[in-house]
């Protein structure tokens, strides 16, 4: 199996463009990788749905928690139905699919002598549910990401040996597994200045909304701890988990079972996560998964941030953010897939410009691609009747081998992938504007414009097949028009955008 994770959204509020590129970039390389590996690929996502915030927002709309979240998962839920992501595993941290998962890690932690009990005093931060060293936060004494005063906290909670395995976890991050490589050093210097245990429960007095530590009624897990089990969760098989709950008399051969559908899938062959939860996963899990004897994964990409176009961050309180219906208004799905996979940066943050995403639309999808699709269905519908025969095309007449867009997708580089995919189609204009077959058909040179016609076509059905990877309606409609019986003048696939942008006054 090659295992393919996106990181699960907390969802105390509505998606965002920021869920979206994460959504969009784990779709693309799975749908590169389901082409080109023998191997089933599987991609996992989900939703994060405990914690104290998402408890406290419940509240304050009056109603429960699992309610609260059932309703937030579908958005997520609709929106990858409208962008055409496909994933094979969806896991909502709340079900009791991933209580059962979650349950067993711990009981193997606990029982191989990973967790431990102690009393616990600690700054907390609420936003972060974490707790914070003083020197950690602001000169104000504030948490640096929320800018609000932590609570001091006071309770025995469960720890995790996670310092046991500082040395293993070093050697990950200096592996060169991980992407951009400024965030392997960054959680090194973090690690190297010296790992603690972490707490990883929480008093269920103060937080029912949880999932409850085995054999102890009094606590939760902690909401992070618990959450990164779900890249176990996502992949042991639904029957496994039905025979745990239904034949509970035979229940050690059924956590065998799972302990064999878990190591069955690991390693992680890409594990896709953002810059802000890189000490989650490139520290905690990795110690996770050393503690569970697990391989740990192949390599990991973390994004940037998306800000706005001052480089400030999005943030509701601001109401400076770009929602994901936003773009696809002006851009619909496909635009908007392709200006994500484009647009935002790979390696750092991205300051989003809607200027700039107009512009890129417009002269990488409706001026390039859609007017070599409109002129060579047009020439060919006017001149041949639509007849072209893609056959007859002999070797060493291609004009372009896309072969290297393949290269760059298992780099993890959708965007250079997309920007050798549109060398070609600009190559295909620039064909066209120097052979003229228009001219040579006035002159009578049928046959020479025909074969000039003929290798733009064979140009196109190439570029549907790798765009399909990236924009999948378009990709399909493309090879629909140029493999068709008889090809028909096509309908413009991409309007010029953006001349009819309402600017809303949070954009002036
Ligand atoms: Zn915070």
């Amino acid at each position: 199996m090659f295992y393919i994770t996106s990181p699960i959204p907390y969802t105390n509020s509505t998606p965002h463009l920021g869920h979206l590129l994460e959504a969009v970039f784990v779709d693309t390389i799975t749908r590169f990788y389901t082409r080109s590996q023998t191997d089933s690929v599987f991609l996992s996502m989900g939703v994060d749905q405990h914690g104290l915030k998402i408890y406290e927002q419940a509240q304050t709309n009056g109603i429960e928690p699992q309610e609260f979240v059932d309703h937030l998962a579908d958005n997520y839920i609709k929106l990858w139905e409208q962008f055409e992501i496909r994933y094979d595993e969806f896991v909502k941290t709340s079900s009791p699919r991933h209580r059962v998962v979650a349950q067993v890690v711990w009981n193997k932690l606990a029982k191989s002598g990973h967790i431990y009990k102690k009393a616990y005093e600690g700054l907390y931060c609420k936003g972060c549910e974490d707790f914070y060293a003083p020197s950690q936060l602001t000169e104000d004494k504030k948490c640096p990401i929320h800018n609000t005063k932590p609570i001091q906290m006071n309770e025995e909670n469960y720890f995790f040996q996670l310092s046991k395995f500082s040395q293993q976890i070093q050697e990950f991050l200096g592996s060169g597994t991980i992407h951009p490589s400024y965030i392997a050093k960054e959680q090194l210097n973090f690690v190297q200045e010296g790992l603690q245990d972490i707490s990883i429960s929480r008093e269920k007095s103060r937080l029912p909304w949880g999932v409850p530590v085995p054999g102890d009624d009094t606590q939760v897990m902690y909401v992070w701890f618990e959450a990164l089990i779900n890249y176990f969760t996502a992949i042991v098989n639904p029957e496994t988990i039905d025979a745990l709950v239904e034949f509970p008399y035979q229940l050690d051969l059924h956590i065998e079972q799972l302990w064999k559908d878990i190591q069955d899938a690991m390693p992680i062959n890409v594990m896709y996560i953002s810059k802000e939860i890189a000490k989650f996963h490139l520290v905690i899990f990795i110690g996770i998964l050393k503690a569970l004897d697990l391989p740990l994964p192949q390599r990991a990409l973390a994004h940037g941030l998306i800000n706005d176009k001052e480089g400030i961050k999005f943030s509701k309180s601001l109401g400076n953010g770009v929602s994901p219906q936003e773009m696809v208004e002006l851009f619909g799905v496909d635009g908007t897939r392709f200006l994500i996979l484009h647009e935002i940066n790979i390696d750092g943050d991205t300051n989003f410009n809607w200027d700039n995403m107009i512009e890129s639309y417009n002269s990488h999808l409706a001026n390039n691609i859609g007017n070599l699709v409109m002129r060579v269905t047009t020439l060919v519908s006017k001149n041949f009747d639509g007849l072209i025969d893609l056959e007859s095309l002999e070797e060493g007449y291609k004009l372009y081998d896309f072969a290297q867009c393949y290269n760059y997708l298992d780099q993890l580089n959708p965007r250079k992938s997309l920007d050798y995919l549109l060398e070609g189609a600009r190559k295909g204009n620039e064909y066209l504007e120097s052979t003229k077959p228009w001219s040579l058909i006035k002159e009578g040179d049928k046959e020479k414009a025909q074969k000039i016609l003929t290798q733009l076509a064979v140009l196109l059905k190439d570029l549907s097949e790798i765009i399909s990877i990236f924009m999948p309606a378009t990709g399909q409609s493309i090879h629909q028009i140029i493999t068709a019986d008889v090809i028909e003048k096509a309908q413009p696939l991409f309007c010029q955008s953006g001349k009819n942008r309402k600017i809303s006054p949070r954009f002036l």
